[in-house]
């Protein structure tokens, strides 16, 4: 899969994500159905370390919405621990793992992959992509077993 930036196609570098990490995100969404929860994942390049679970300020199995404070107060931390935000996720409590209009509209940065977490079937299914200009692509992630 290529991504085109700047013209240039360049190879879409997988995110790896811990198993332990991984579970933290599901059971987040899923200990707080029927409404959508969101977080921040940070680490180093496309490894995730740390999941930061911030809390939805609306009740609502549609929306999200964070505090630019809480985001501010939560991106200061993660730098204090020398990691950056490599992506920021969100559950889909009713609808499948695609971002919506509103999802793309609000995306906060380029930079930062979206991760989507769906309940819609019995299994949560889970999507990464870069977003861009509005236009979403999906990404590659891989799930790193914990030794
Ligand atoms: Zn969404």
């Amino acid at each position: 899969m290529t991504f085109i930036k700047g013209g240039i196609p360049i190879k879409t570098e997988k995110i790896i994500i811990p198993a332990i990490c991984f579970e933290e995100i599901v059971e987040h969404g899923r200990s707080n159905l029927p409404y959508e929860v969101c977080g921040l994942l940070s680490g180093n390049k496309n490894n995730v370390q740390s999941v930061w679970k911030l809390v939805n300020e609306i009740k609502s199995d549609r929306r999200y919405f964070v505090g630019k404070k809480v985001v501010e107060e939560t991106f200061k931390q993660i730098n204090k621990q020398k990691e950056k935000v490599i992506a920021i996720y969100h559950s889909h409590p009713t609808t499948k793992p695609i971002p919506s209009s509103y999802d793309l509209v609000n995306h906060i940065d380029d930079e930062i992959v979206m991760v989507i977490i769906s309940y819609k079937f019995k299994k949560p299914k889970i999507k990464c992509y870069r977003i861009e200009a509005g236009a979403y692509e999906e990404c590659i992630y891989l799930i790193e077993p914990t030794s």
